[in-house]
C-alpha cells in the first residue's frame, strides 16, 4: 500500500485531472439522452466504462468496436504491458524481467503505465475511456474509484465449456503478431441454456502458415487461468454491483448475434450513434 501512495501523491492532482475529464459538446453526448441512468455520463464528460470478462471471452472485440462507436478510447492494459516493453522507455527493463519470469505485472506499474496513456490522451483531446483488463483486482477497482467515477462495468459472459474450446481454438500469426481462432464452435443446447455456434475467425492467406498456439493454450491451463479469473474478479465484481453499476451480459454467441443484443441491452443505436457523429 506504500507503494501505491507514493505512486499516487505525486500525481494526485494530475491523476484526477485526466480522469476528470472536462469535454465540450461530443458525437457521444448526443447519445447520453438515450441510454438509461446508470449508464449516463456526467454532462460535462465523456463515458468512463470498464469491461470485464474472462480471457478468451472476446472483451478485446467488445470494447475496441464500441470505443469507436462512442469515441472514446479503448484501453486495454495488456496492450499498455506490449507496447512498453517493446519502447526503451524506463520500465521497459523492469517489465521484461517480471514477465520473463512468467510473474504477474504489480498494481502500482499497472496503475503507472495507465495514467501515462491517459495524460498522453488527454494532451491530445481525447476524453472519456473504456477500460480493458483494469481493474483486475479489488484494489485496483478501490484505487481507479480514488480517483475517478466509472460509470458503468460491463461483465461479459459466456457458457464456459464454449469458452474453453474457444480459447483452444487461438492461434497467433508469428509473423504479423494478429490473433486469429480455428474452433468452429457448435455448442448443443443444454440445463435450459440455449445452443450456441459461432464461426472461427480465420486468418488471411499470407498468415495461414504462419499460425501459432500459445504454449498455454491447453485445456489444463485455459481451466486454471479460468479459476484465478473468477476468484480475483468475484470481489471486482461485487465491488460494482454495490455501487449499482454493474451490468452482466451473457454472450448469445459469435460477434453477429451478440453485438447487435449487447448495443439493445446498453440502449444504443448504431445507425443513431453515427448520425449525430456526422452531425
Ligand atoms: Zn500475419
Amino acid at each position: 500500500m506504500a507503494a501505491f501512495t507514493r505512486l499516487l501523491k505525486p500525481s494526485s492532482s494530475t491523476s484526477s485531472l485526466l480522469f476528470k475529464r472536462s469535454l465540450s459538446a461530443t458525437s457521444s453526448s448526443a447519445v447520453a439522452s438515450d441510454i438509461p441512468n446508470f449508464s449516463d455520463p456526467k454532462p460535462s464528460r465523456n463515458f468512463q466504462w470498464v469491461f470485464l470478462g474472462c480471457p478468451g471471452v472476446g472483451k478485446g472485440t467488445y470494447a475496441s468496436r464500441l470505443s469507436n462507436l462512442l469515441g472514446v478510447p479503448h484501453i486495454a492494459t495488456g496492450d499498455l504491458v506490449r507496447e512498453e516493453l517493446a519502447s526503451s522507455g524506463a520500465l521497459s527493463r523492469q517489465l521484461a524481467e517480471i514477465v520473463n519470469q512468467g510473474k504477474l505485472v504489480s498494481d502500482e506499474i499497472i496503475f503507472n503505465l495507465l495514467s501515462k496513456r491517459l495524460e498522453a490522451g488527454e494532451s491530445k483531446g481525447e476524453s472519456g475511456f473504456i477500460l480493458d483488463g483494469f481493474p483486475r483486482t479489488l484494489r485496483q477497482a478501490e484505487i481507479l474509484d480514488e480517483v475517478t467515477e466509472i460509470d458503468l462495468v460491463v461483465n461479459l459472459k459466456l457458457r464456459e465449456d464454449v469458452l474453453v474450446e474457444k480459447c483452444l481454438g487461438r492461434r497467433i500469426c508469428s509473423q504479423c503478431g494478429k490473433g486469429f481462432n480455428v474452433a468452429s464452435i457448435n455448442a448443443k443446447p443444454e440445463n435450459g441454456r440455449p445452443g450456441m455456434s459461432m464461426a472461427p475467425l480465420l486468418p488471411p492467406q499470407h498468415c495461414a502458415s504462419k499460425l501459432i498456439t500459445r504454449a498455454d493454450d491447453t485445456e489444463l491451463v485455459v481451466k486454471e487461468r479460468l479459476r484465478v479469473y473468477y476468484e480475483m474478479s468475484q470481489p471486482v465484481e461485487g465491488f460494482y454491483k454495490s455501487q449499482g453499476k454493474l451490468m452482466e451480459f451473457d454472450l448469445p454467441g459469435g460477434i453477429p448475434e451478440s453485438w447487435p443484443k449487447l448495443l439493445e441491452a446498453l440502449n444504443l443505436d448504431e445507425t443513431e450513434v453515427k448520425q449525430s457523429a456526422v452531425a
